[in-house]
């Protein structure tokens, strides 16, 4: 067979390790275990959305709404926006795959960061783009520069804020001044996919009518605890959306992840505890790793960045104990593992065992 010629240089891209996977790997029970490895909702999905799930379970003989009726008129009604304004992907990681079928192919290159999330360059590559990543500033995306290194032949800007895996986020001035240089016939992808975990985030929504080629994204997967369903959206100019949603297949949002969805929508409650929880464990981590004379990188999001020499070592030395967290070496970041923050037990669990190994 001739394969792309693209897929020879393409890495395959090694998300966190699955609990069960490590569980037999180690031989222990599940329960033994715990992840902190994929900035997953350490409080769980909402009751309310388990409670929509297993109504629904009853009817998926039944293929879902294809054009996501109630959760895009409810999500539309939450955002202020219009419902055409809106599309839906199998998680955000699928609106990225969209926006790069549409505008993306040989000759051109997309705009990331250094230490960007690294879906971006992959989905660039096996549209057979070029990608240029420009140096990072203390962690954090230079925008500037990134405007900057717009070439005639770039089609899209990828600017995740809060950033995965580093938990920078630039200023609002920096992000609006990106967005009013980045010439029309470049798409800006805003991905906020941390966005509810931050309390002054820029209001991009209000632009979305007037700017064409400005996508905001966001998921299911962080706040709202719904990782294992996938979902996620896009909030762009209809006419760009109709574009979009010509590449989208049917059925691509199964029936109990939008009914779920629209159930963690009503969870204020979950989404408040979780928010809280979030910001006290990351003080908690700060405050340690600093007592502890352990490098962190100030986090705007659900997870933290921890120098401890030779990350790739502490990550397997805590998986042995059946702590999962993600080590950085695939992001030319060997020094550091991510910690997603977890309940309190799981924290301080993960932050005893680290002091072990000192
Ligand atoms: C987690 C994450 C997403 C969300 O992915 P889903 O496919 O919606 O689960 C998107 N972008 C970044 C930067 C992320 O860290």
């Amino acid at each position: 067979m001739k394969l792309n010629p693209q897929l020879d240089q393409l890495p395959v891209y090694h998300g966190g390790r699955p609990l069960e996977e490590v569980a037999r790997e180690l031989g222990l029970p599940a329960a033994d275990l715990i992840k902190l490895a994929s900035n997953e909702n350490p409080l769980g999905p909402s009751p309310k959305a388990i409670a929509a799930m297993r109504d629904k379970a009853a009817e998926v003989h039944l293929y879902p709404d294809g054009n996501v009726f109630y959760l895009r008129q409810r999500l539309a009604e939450k955002l202020g926006v219009t419902p055409a304004n809106l599309i839906f992907g199998n998680g955000s990681n699928e609106i990225i795959e969209f926006v790069s079928r549409a505008v993306l192919g040989p000759g051109t290159n997309i705009v990331v960061s250094q230490y960007c999330f690294a879906i971006y360059p992959i989905a660039a590559h096996l549209a057979g783009a070029d990608c240029i990543s420009v140096p990072a500033k203390e962690f954090g995306h230079d925008l500037a520069a990134m405007a900057a290194a717009i070439t005639p032949e770039t089609r899209i800007v990828f600017v995740a804020n809060p950033n995965n895996p580093t938990g920078t986020r630039a200023s609002n001035e920096a992000v609006m001044d990106l967005v009013n240089r980045v010439p029309d016939e470049v798409l800006l992808v805003m991905d906020e996919a941390y966005f509810e975990f931050i309390d002054d985030a820029p209001d991009l929504l209000p632009l979305i009518s007037k700017k064409q080629n400005l996508l905001v994204m966001r998921t299911f997967s962080k706040i709202h605890g719904l990782a294992g369903l996938r979902v996620g959206y896009g909030i762009g100019h209809p006419d760009f959306v109709a574009a979009l949603e010509k590449i989208r297949q049917p059925f691509n949002l199964n029936a109990m992840a939008q009914a779920a969805a629209l159930a963690a929508l009503e969870d204020d409650k979950h989404v408040q505890s979780t928010r809280k929880n979030n910001a006290e464990g990351l003080r908690f981590f700060e405050n340690a790793f600093s007592d502890m004379g352990i490098e962190t990188v100030p986090s705007h999001a659900n997870f933290i960045l921890a120098k401890v020499s030779d990350g790739k070592t502490v990550f397997e030395q805590l998986q042995k104990i059946g702590i999962i967290t993600r080590a950085m070496g695939g992001y030319g970041l060997p020094d550091w593992i991510r910690i997603s923050i977890g309940t309190p037990l799981e924290n301080g669990r993960c932050l005893a065992a680290l002091a072990d190994l000192r």
